[in-house]
């Protein structure tokens, strides 16, 4: 017997329990004695039916992913399901807390699954690239159909256990001591002696499957799936599933598993995974965190209301401060719309959504903050406003309290010397719609006291973002890399592409949309704005502001839009705005192609978040590339800007914005010394600071 697997007979009935903190990973120091274990069982007459069951607070919920890209020590998963399928008597997997991949996959193995009412079941392997590759595209399908296990096993998303008996995924699911009942039912299967057959055997629920139905739901996925070979290999495996005899299938599964985990895509994928957990771990993290409580917000325009919504769908309560009361109604109002548009799409019941807004506090005294742990001004990019706002929070604000900015460029530095506890104060920059988006950047200020700092991030898990720590500079990691990578976007269009020539290119990258579609869709006129303010100018975006053409809002912008739709046509007085400055300025214009676009938007952005890195802005590579896949959608099969550098090759990106640089002069071209040791070395280690 091991220490990660027990086996106790009660009363006939052999209960195996695996114990492998925290999540009882499938790592081969289980899978080895478990293995042993039920091939003892298989023939011990004293037991006359086997429950897998598990110790601590979850079933198994998943592989150990550290094994990943390693060779596999025997015995693997599929051999222990092999073996589960050999046994003549009743097997029950007793499911508490997540089933997930591998583990759910195991609860397959099995005749029969029961499981905890709160328990949830899903094969989550698509979001690291992969496929279930222990036999769940193949077997899941003969239980709950081809169709529903598609959509399980392409989005990767759980299921819950009522949903799971609804759909045949689990026998039972059960309220109270799940493991005296899981025993109760394998007696009763016992008793019933009626038969019963593996997963495997069991293809009633295929037999029907409308292919044609099926396919035209895969070609909707191929469509979505922007590159990522994942949901495709998914897709395939399930079809397999239905057109093909289980061997045949199972080994194709393999097949496809194989491909994906030796990809770049799984390789970027996996590392993100990671790289997320690693982003999390600050210096101080030991400290004693403040309590957060309740939290304050200044401001209830789009991003005040978007981070108080944040704050209430983690359960905490909001105090939100407006100017007037008018301006107050305006943000609630947006707010109980927001909810309203989550209760009619069903992801939110009404019940939820009177007690998030239960949590909500609307007023215009500042004085009514003094009693939140936690407050954050969202009023306008303004330093002077910004200054004013934090020299009354101070004023008002209970010691000890966080008073954090959500400003996207300004000096959080200067903010924080407006009050008298600059060690209190730091930057929360989220991004919009705050409610949605998972990234948190947070900006650590000279004088941000180390408590305060290792205080947000677990808050931030808490309302389930994604937190970067990084170092104050204008627009910090992400806006900042923005910049350079849009710095080319009009030289590109004046030398000869079209709008929708960059787009395709991003988009064909795996971008969700381009730049000129995005600014559309953000509106041109914030962007003409700020450059106002900073005395800038851009002379093709400039001119379609002053002819009022602000994007999407307008029906016009670097696209033209019919009435009420977000499809972007190509405008043709754009494009002879763009070929009159052309003219006007003397560049000679040309066919531009994708790889040139690729070169003088996306190398710029590596080279940027280089220069970041030797500054000490980030701490990590990683932490960059974290930024750039939560909050910019940058796609996640590349792993983030300085993943992808590593798979594009760094000694090209430094050759050609050598090129570029020559030909343009621009500094945006010009290699950060850190880029090209990464050429030399192949490892950003070492490149980071302490933000
Ligand atoms: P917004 O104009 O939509 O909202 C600002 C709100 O602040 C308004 O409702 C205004 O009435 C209120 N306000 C102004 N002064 C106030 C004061 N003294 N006290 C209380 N309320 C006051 O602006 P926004 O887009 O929500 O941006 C807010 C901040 O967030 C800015 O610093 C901006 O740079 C930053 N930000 C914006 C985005 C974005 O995409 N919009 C993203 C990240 C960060």
């Amino acid at each position: 017997m091991s220490s990660f697997v027990s086996v106790a007979n009660e009363n006939g009935v052999a209960v195996v329990t695996i114990d492998n903190p925290p999540v009882n990973a499938l790592s081969f120091h289980v899978r080895k004695p478990l293995h042993e274990a039920l091939a003892a069982l298989r023939d011990d007459p004293a037991a006359s039916a086997i429950v897998i069951a598990c110790a601590g607070r979850t079933f198994v919920a998943g592989a150990d992913i550290t094994e990943f890209g390693k060779p596999i020590q025997q015995p693997e998963l599929r051999a222990i399901i092999a073996l589960l399928e050999t046994i003549a008597k009743p097997t029950v997997a007793a499911i508490h807390g997540t089933a997930l991949g591998g583990g759910l996959e195991l609860a397959l193995g099995c005749h029969f699954r029961v499981a905890d009412r709160d328990a949830k079941l899903g094969l989550p392997e698509v979001k690291l690239g992969l496929l279930p590759g222990g036999g769940g595209t193949v077997r899941l399908p003969r239980l709950v159909g081809a169709v529903k296990a598609l959509g399980m096993i392409v989005s990767g998303t759980p299921i819950s256990a009522d949903e799971a008996k609804a759909t045949g995924l689990v026998d039972a699911a059960f309220d109270g001591d799940l493991l005296v009942q899981a025993i109760r039912f394998a007696n009763e299967m016992v008793e019933r002696g009626e038969p019963f057959a593996p997963v495997r055997d069991r293809d009633d629920r295929l037999a029907g499957t409308d292919l044609a139905a099926f396919d035209a739901q895969r070609a909707e996925l191929a469509r979505k799936a922007r590159g990522l070979e994942a949901p495709l290999a998914c897709a395939e495996a399930v079809r397999n599933a239905i057109t093909l005899p289980f061997d045949e299938a199972l080994a194709a599964e393999r097949q496809l598993f194989l491909k994906l985990v030796s990809g770049d895509q799984s390789r970027a994928q996996r590392y993100l995974f990671f790289a997320e957990r690693e982003a999390a771990k600050i210096p101080g993290k030991d400290l004693r965190k403040r309590r957060i409580e309740r939290v304050g917000i200044i401001g209830a325009g789009t991003m005040g209301g978007g981070i108080a919504m944040a704050f209430a769908n983690g359960g905490l309560p909001v105090t939100l401060v407006e100017t007037s009361e008018e301006a107050l109604r305006r943000g609630l109002a947006t707010i109980d719309k927001n909810y309203a548009v989550s209760v009619s799409r069903g992801s939110l019941t009404d019940a939820a959504k009177q007690n998030r807004l239960g949590l909500f506090k609307g007023s215009t005294d500042y004085a009514d903050l003094a009693d939140c742990d936690l407050i954050i001004e969202a009023v306008f990019e303004d330093m002077a406003v910004k200054k004013e706002v934090f020299g009354r929070l101070d004023a008002i604000a209970k010691p000890g309290a966080i008073l954090a900015t959500n400003t996207s460029y300004l000096d959080v530095n200067e903010i924080a010397a407006s009050t008298s506890r600059p060690g209190d104060v730091l930057g929360m920059h989220f991004f919009s719609p705050a409610n949605v988006m998972k990234l948190l950047e947070i900006v650590r200020a000279e004088k941000t006291a180390p408590d305060v700092l290792a205080t947000v991030p677990d808050l931030a898990r808490r309302i389930g973002k994604v937190a970067v720590v990084v170092g104050v500079c204008h627009g910090f990691v992400g806006n900042r890399m923005l910049a350079a990578r849009g710095a080319e976007n009009e030289a590109l269009l004046l030398e000869g592409a079209t709008p929708a020539q960059v787009d395709k290119a991003f988009t064909d990258f795996g971008w969700p949309m381009g730049p000129f579609q995005m600014g559309d869709l953000a509106g041109l006129d914030i962007g003409w704005r700020n450059r106002k303010a900073r005395g800038q100018t851009a002379v093709i975006a400039d001119t379609l502001c002053e002819q009022g053409h602000f994007g999407q809002k307008t029906g016009r912008g670097w696209y033209r839009y019919e009435a009420g739709a977000r499809e972007p046509i190509a405008d043709p007085d754009v494009a002879a705005l763009i070929r009159a400055k052309a003219e006007e300025l003397g560049i000679a214009r040309r066919q531009i192609g994708a790889d040139e676009i690729i070169e003088r938007t996306l190398y710029p952005l590596v080279n940027e978040g280089a220069t970041i890195l030797e500054e000490g802005i980030a701490a990590r590579a990683s932490d960059i590339d974290v930024v750039w896949v939560n909050g910019y959608g940058f796609p996640i099969g590349k792993g983030g800007p300085m993943f992808w550098a590593g798979l594009e090759g760094a000694a090209k990106i430094v050759e050609r914005l050598e090129h570029w640089h020559g030909r343009t002069g621009r500094a945006i071209f010009e290699p950060a010394p850190v880029l090209r040791k990464f050429a030399e070395t192949g490892s950003w280690e070492g490149a980071g600071g302490a933000p």
